[in-house]
């Protein structure tokens, strides 16, 4: 039965899945297999002479269709019996390979810090050709914009939809009050609309947009932080993973920058600062990846080297930077951090970027409009029953989670209400009936009314609702 449902699968996944690449693609069972998905060592078939696929080395296991990534494929576990669950990962994977991967990287800071020349050679992508840089003059009024690029890149059949958030204007103008405000916004309108999507009928197809990560750009000429760097981590970090950077690092020696790493930590734990952490590493891993992991830790901030050109340095084509005195290579990791920087973006804490968005910053969000669209429920109640105390409305629903003494009152004026309706001479049933319609018209969520609930501005409403 495993043998056939697979079977069944397969040949679906070979006419709808054309694209997925044949090393992600379990291969057909029983047929012969490509040279990469079969096993060499295998023995090869004595009964058919022109057969070359492997047979499977115990005969009462069917063949498994997961090729040379199946988990059970090894000698020592022919003769064992298993139900076959360990490909759950395969499935897994296979999955998300299909369905492609999105990331969503903000870059924040004042600008010529090397933002955009980082995000090129980051992603080896010229993403800023139609930029348009304002003069002097013009950027003495100018607001923060938010701009958003987006790129598919694939590499080895897996691909990534890149979008990157770019905020011009940050700390331009002459006064820089709030200038934080815009990208707050930003993010919090992602969030929002995010919210709406899942909340409405097609959330097959929610696309998106929350920002996973935003690299904050520090500057390396300084005496640590600026107070603009403090409000603008202080105001974001807890609607996003914030990676602070320390920009332009070939501007530093090594002793500089040894320095410059150790006060900009020190002033991001003075300020209470909550940068995105990485997670402690297991205590059985071994001793290597340990050690890469405390090293990533010390890195922060990562200082970052940024090109867009190609220059040879010891015979070789590299991304870096000529001067009279010499060349900086952006790889290499004895001048900067660079590598360090895109091996955890992108190798190895991706995943976590996201799932950190998604358990931490997005619940926060989530759990705030909740209770806020409760209390304005609550208000309208209470603002109902004035009315209707009054003579002219109708009873509310129940809304859990509301306080106990405001739903007492309420449930007793509805029990009065009912009360008065059961009464044989009640005059007023017509009228309740009437009532009752309109109330529920009344109450169908409106567009502005859910919107309104969605917003992050009627924070302002909750602490007067009760
Ligand atoms: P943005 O405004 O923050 O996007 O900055 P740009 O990427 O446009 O860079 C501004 C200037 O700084 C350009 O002249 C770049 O060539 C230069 N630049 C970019 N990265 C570096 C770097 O790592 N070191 C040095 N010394 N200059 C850089």
């Amino acid at each position: 039965m495993i043998n056939s449902n697979n079977e069944l699968y397969l040949t679906s996944e070979s006419e709808d899945r054309p694209h997925t690449p044949s090393y992600l693609r379990p291969p057909v069972a029983g047929r012969a297999q490509s040279g990469s998905c079969s096993e060499p060592s295998l023995p090869q078939s004595r009964s058919v002479e022109f057969d070359l696929s492997p047979v499977p080395i115990s005969p009462t296991r069917p063949k498994s269709p997961w090729g040379r990534f199946d988990p059970y494929n090894n000698n020592e576990d022919q003769d064992k019996e298993y139900v076959g669950f360990a490909t759950l990962p395969n499935q897994v994977h296979r999955k998300s390979v299909k369905k492609g991967f999105d990331f969503t990287l903000m870059v924040a800071g004042e600008s010529g810090l090397g933002k955009s020349t980082l995000v090129n050679s980051l992603f080896l992508t010229d993403l800023y050709k139609d930029r348009k840089l304002l003069n002097a003059e013009e950027r003495i009024t100018q607001t923060v914009e938010i701009t958003k690029h987006t790129v598919d890149i694939e590499e080895k059949g897996v691909k990534l939809k890149l979008t990157i958030v770019d905020t011009p204007g940050f700390g331009d103008a002459v006064n820089n009050t709030e200038c934080w405000k815009s990208v707050a916004d930003y993010i919090d309108q992602q969030f929002e609309q995010y919210f709406r999507d899942e909340s409405g009928l097609n959330r097959k197809n929610i696309q998106d947009n929350r920002v996973h990560c935003c690299l904050y750009f520090i500057s390396p000429f300084g005496h640590g932080l600026r107070p603009l760097d403090v409000e603008f981590m202080k105001a974001l970090h807890e609607k996003v993973n914030i990676v602070p950077i320390l920009a332009k690092a070939d501007t530093l020696t090594p002793t500089e920058v040894k320095k410059k790493k150790i006060k900009i930590r020190e002033e991001i734990e003075q300020y209470g600062i909550k940068i995105y952490q990485f997670p402690d590493c297991d205590s059985d891993e071994d001793e290597d990846f340990k050690q890469q992991d405390h090293q990533l830790k010390e890195s922060i901030p990562f200082a970052v080297i940024g090109s867009n050109t190609v220059v040879e340095a010891k015979g070789k084509r590299v991304r870096g930077r000529l001067y009279p005195w010499g060349i900086v290579e952006v790889e290499n990791s004895a001048h900067c951090d660079f590598v360090k920087l895109r091996n955890m973006l992108v190798r190895t804490h991706m995943q976590d970027l996201k799932d950190v968005t998604r358990e931490t910053h997005y619940e926060n969000y989530r759990a705030h409009c909740i209770q806020n669209m409760t209390r304005m429920v609550v208000k309208e109640r209470n603002r109902n029953k004035l009315t209707r105390e009054s003579g002219t409305d109708f009873p509310l629903p129940v809304v859990p989670g509301v306080g106990d003494e405001t739903e007492k009152l309420i449930r007793e004026k509805d029990e009065e209400v009912r009360h008065a309706d059961q009464q044989p001479d009640s005059h007023h049933h017509y009228d309740h009936e009437h009532e009752s319609e309109h109330y529920s018209a009344h109450h169908e969520p409106s567009e502005s009314e859910s919107n309104a609930g969605t917003h992050t501005d009627q924070r302002d409403l909750s602490d007067e609702a009760l």
